[in-house]
């Protein structure tokens, strides 16, 4: 492990819940629908994260339980049933409906797992039913992911054939880009979970070596552990450095000679730092703050330090897997700082403090750090935008230069010469 200072934090914390990963999860596998089963609240956090972005029929929704279903479970499992019935009926192309569960005492209640069990066999041949919890009790935004994962991999079959396994949403474009990079480098056989649609799930066996896309799915790599697979530990793939290194760690699997590695990265890799650096002339030196959301944020204070040149302050992050995270932890700059959990009020007093270039956060906190003259960052847009991949680290560092870039257009300094 590098040098890094990990510390706990725990007190209020302020961030999106894992109903948030419905958004993506919804445009990746259009044949799967997300009921939420949850309060208004819910309702409004799904409608007005993902709501701006449904031009058909929207692949998700809401079953709100209120306090009418409090007087009794009964009436609850009543009521999600009369629910799902009335969705199957109206949009009969659904082949995977998750129940999704919230953190309302009264879905706490619902044994959303039986309901599941109890609504596949009502529905045997027309739709696969499956539940997890998006609630903001248990996960933050991007666990929401995890858990649709997990409740997907009893479903994968079984198979010994050799393969690999691409784990965690990937813009579409940058799979296929990442899958030609593996088939020049002689990988023929490679999957991605989740698939493209929910019904063409991959194969799963001890011939699967799975290399993670993204950094928060725990669960899911452990569930596919015990169907026998093997987790190739790797940074991820963010930036030149880590995205190489992820690469190589899928070729280091399928004992491909270093030489081909080296003549079919090293194109990509000068183009890309070709492309880094007018933002390298931006980023370079600036201090930089991550507050804990996405779970993304070690790899992207590795990047944002080792390729662009900030200056990390703190790097927050919700919770650390020291094990899947040591490829990456290894990369950091020795005596970085990295706190685990969030004492929301104590994080703002420190980021005031530091007096920070860029504070990457939620979408809650940009609003009033912005007020404060602090340039901020919504981490919810890493999950959005396609920036995995050496041909995306150009891509990546232009999304933290461009609040810098406003700042600097905006500060008063430069309206005065303006
Ligand atoms: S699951 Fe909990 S945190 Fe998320 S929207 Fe519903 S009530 Fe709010």
């Amino acid at each position: 492990m590098s040098g890094s200072t990990l510390l706990k934090e725990t007190g209020p914390r302020e961030v999106f819940c894992g109903l948030t990963s419905i958004v993506w999860l919804h445009r990746r596998m259009p044949d799967a629908f997300f009921l939420v089963v949850g309060s208004r609240t819910c309702a409004h956090l799904i409608q007005s994260a993902a709501g701006v972005m449904i031009f058909a029929e929207p692949r998700f929704g809401t079953a709100i339980l209120e306090e009418r279903d409090l007087a009794g479970l009964a009436d609850a499992h009543e009521e999600l049933d009369r629910v799902v019935k009335n969705l199957l009926k109206r949009r009969p192309e659904i082949r995977t409906l998750f129940l999704v569960g919230s953190c309302p005492s009264e879905v706490i209640k619902i044994d959303l797992a039986r309901a599941a069990e109890r609504l596949t066999s009502q529905f045997k041949g027309q739709v696969t039913i499956l539940n997890y919890s998006g609630s903001g009790i248990e996960t933050t935004f991007t666990q929401g992911e995890d858990g649709a994962l997990k409740a997907l991999v009893p479903l994968m079959p079984s198979s010994r054939e050799s393969q690999l396994l691409l784990v965690g949403t990937l813009a579409n474009p940058v799979e296929d880009r990442l899958k030609t990079i593996f088939n020049r480098l002689g990988i023929q056989k490679i999957s991605s979970f989740p698939p493209r649609q929910s019904t063409e799930l991959p194969s799963i066996g001890p011939g699967t070596k799975v290399l993670l896309a993204q950094p928060y799915l725990t669960d899911t790599a452990r569930v596919l552990k015990d169907r026998g697979a093997e987790i190739l530990q790797a940074p991820f793939p963010l930036g030149v450095e880590g995205s190489k290194l992820w690469i190589e760690a899928a070729a280091n699997g399928f004992k491909i000679k270093k030489d081909l590695v080296e003549s079919t990265l090293e194109p990509l890799i000068t183009r890309a730092q070709k492309a880094l650096k007018p933002y390298i002339e931006q980023l370079s030196g600036k201090k930089l703050f991550l507050l804990p959301e996405s779970q993304l944020e070690i790899p992207l204070a590795r990047f944002l330090s080792n390729e662009c040149g900030m200056e990390l302050i703190e790097v927050g992050i919700p919770y650390l897997n020291r094990q899947m995270m040591e490829p990456e932890l290894e990369l950091l700059p020795e005596n970085t700082k990295i706190i685990e959990g969030q004492h929301v009020e104590k994080q703002l007093d420190r980021v005031r403090e530091s007096n920070p270039d860029l504070v990457v956060c939620g979408m809650g906190l940009a609003n009033p750090l912005e007020a404060e003259g602090i340039s901020t960052k919504w981490s919810i847009e890493m999950v959005f935008s396609p920036i995995h991949g050496i041909d995306q680290a150009s891509d990546l560092a232009e999304l933290f230069a461009r609040p810098l870039h406003r700042n600097n257009l905006l500060s008063p300094k430069t309206l005065e010469t303006a």
